[in-house]
């Protein structure tokens, strides 16, 4: 099996395996071929993943951050050199096409790392005078904390997690999706011979059973889950049970408004990357395209163009722009969804159709007079399907942008910035691009605002999730 690891889990600083779990297979989408086998973590390998953590924070917590710092930075440096080889295990664990991975997934997880390196000495309290007296705050770590992952962006996922959570004093368990558990064994990898101390950041296999079995053990004080509402909010109510803190990184049905005086090219462009980019499996896609009516005809002629020229394929050849979708499950799911898009009445534009041959390829798929009441506009798909509506004033739009559960993202497209800054204010959502779709550099921060989650992944907002303020009166 070409992607077999070393062992299933990578516990206390080693790869560790028990095969009394049960296995789960990984396929690789573009094939359907079995690429490796692993094994779920037993209640006993969660138990000493979470003893190890335990163990290893105390001492981790004492070091000087400056040199916690060091070893992350040192580890984005491996991974900035590996790159190539990452990118392919990324392709193989996932079927995003290496055209992608090589740019959008370990670099991604290296920036993390090199950032919250870099802050992790950065980080402290402040004095309060009162008189006489005086108190001082200290930022502590929280301890224990789990990451528990959704399959689209295995690398990125664990590297946004695990690099604040260790630069400010933590240790992690994390759990990858039991679609793609390969990409975060080689993160644990590399920690470890970047010079992390064993034991702070532990790869733990398994399905939902595991991430619940590790969000209620007592030693855990923070959860941080990235996937969708349903999971979210299980997993919120078993946090909640033990008072833990929570980061909600869920899902999205995001609107992207495009108005009259937009660059067309470009805003078209922003529709295409916020819907197909990944087989359209990001969590912060605008999948809700809100087209302005004077242009509306002349949008979906280049957009239909455009998308038909989208080479698909073996995402292993890097001229290969769109792959499958990660598992027939998914494949399924979405194909069930565009069946649905059409007998609601909305008008298939191009694609919705599976490609022959054993992988999970969908074609890129445009659906256009969709209207707010279709479950096409209403439910998140994950997967290449871009609805297009279309609508007369700012305020009619903002109001239908708003009219869902989610909140994660929103973008806007025209050449007029008060309008743009007006509009934005008024979205609600918490990661919006004016002219860009989907850009999320790890200096900005990133979570969604409703049902879309809770907290924020990266920039300085990240301390506030991964650290606790004592405060003490002198
Ligand atoms: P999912 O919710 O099915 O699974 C996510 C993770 O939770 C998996 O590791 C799964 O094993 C685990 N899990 C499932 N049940 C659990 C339980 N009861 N307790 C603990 N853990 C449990 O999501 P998915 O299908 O893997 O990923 C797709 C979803 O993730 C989409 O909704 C997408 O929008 C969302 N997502 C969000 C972001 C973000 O940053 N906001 C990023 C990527 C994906």
């Amino acid at each position: 099996m070409r992607a077999q690891p070393k062992a299933s889990h990578f516990i206390d600083g080693a790869y560790v395996e028990d095969t009394g779990g049960a296995v789960m297979d990984v396929v690789y989408a573009a094939t359907g071929e079995v690429i490796a086998r692993v094994h779920e973590a037993t209640p006993a390998l969660i138990d000493r993943a979470l003893a190890s953590a335990a163990r290893a924070q105390r001492d981790w917590a004492r070091l000087m951050p400056v040199e916690r710092g060091r070893i992350l930075q040192r580890a984005a440096a491996i991974i900035r050199a590996r790159n190539r080889e990452l990118s392919e295990l990324e392709t193989l664990d996932t079927g995003k096409p290496l055209q992608e991975t090589l740019v959008a997934d370990a670099t991604s997880g290296a920036d993390a790392l090199e950032y919250f390196g870099g802050m992790a000495a950065t980080v402290t309290g402040e004095t309060i005078p009162l008189g006489r007296d005086l108190v001082y705050t200290i930022r502590e770590p929280l301890g224990v904390c789990v990451g528990i992952g959704a399959w689209n962006y295995p690398t990125q996922i664990a590297c946004w997690k695990a690099a604040p959570a260790l630069a400010f004093g933590n240790a992690m368990v994390f759990k990858p999706s039991e679609v793609t558990p390969l990409c975060a064994l080689k993160v644990a990898e590399i920690l470890h011979e970047a010079g992390l101390p064993a034991g702070l950041f532990n790869v733990v296999q398994g399905r939902g059973a595991v991430g619940g079995a590790l969000v209620s053990d007592a030693r855990v004080a923070k959860v941080s889950l990235t996937g969708s509402v349903p999971t979210g909010r299980k997993v919120y109510a078993a946090a909640a049970d033990g008072v833990r803190h929570v980061t909600m990184e869920l899902g999205g049905k995001s609107p992207l408004i495009i108005f009259e005086d937009a660059d067309l090219e470009d805003a078209i462009g922003g529709a295409m990357l916020g819907n197909f980019y990944s087989a359209g499996q990001v969590c912060s896609n605008g999948t809700r395209v809100f087209v302005q009516r004077g242009i509306k005809e002349r949008f979906l002629k280049r957009l239909k163009a455009r998308t038909e020229a989208i080479t698909l394929g073996e995402p292993m050849d890097e001229a290969t722009q769109m792959g499958p979708l990660v598992s027939a499950a998914q494949m399924e799911k979405v194909l069930s969804l565009i069946d649905t898009g059409k007998a609601e009445g909305a008008r298939l534009v191009t694609g919705g159709l599976r490609l022959n041959g054993p992988g999970f390829y969908i074609q890129p798929t445009v659906f256009a007079d969709v209207t707010d009441t279709m479950t096409i506009a209403r439910e998140e798909i994950f997967g290449p399907v871009m609805a297009v509506l279309e609508f007369d004033s700012e305020d009619e739009v903002i109001a239908r942008a708003n009219d869902t559960e989610f909140g994660l993202s929103a973008g806007v497209f025209t050449r007029d910035l008060t309008r743009a800054h007006r509009v934005i204010g008024q979205l609600q959502a918490g990661t919006c691009w004016i002219n860009a779709y989907n850009l999320s550099p790890v200096e900005a921060p990133f979570g969604g605002s409703k049902m879309s989650g809770v907290g924020r992944e990266n920039s300085r907002a990240a301390v506030e999730h991964y650290t606790q303020i004592k405060s003490v009166y002198l």
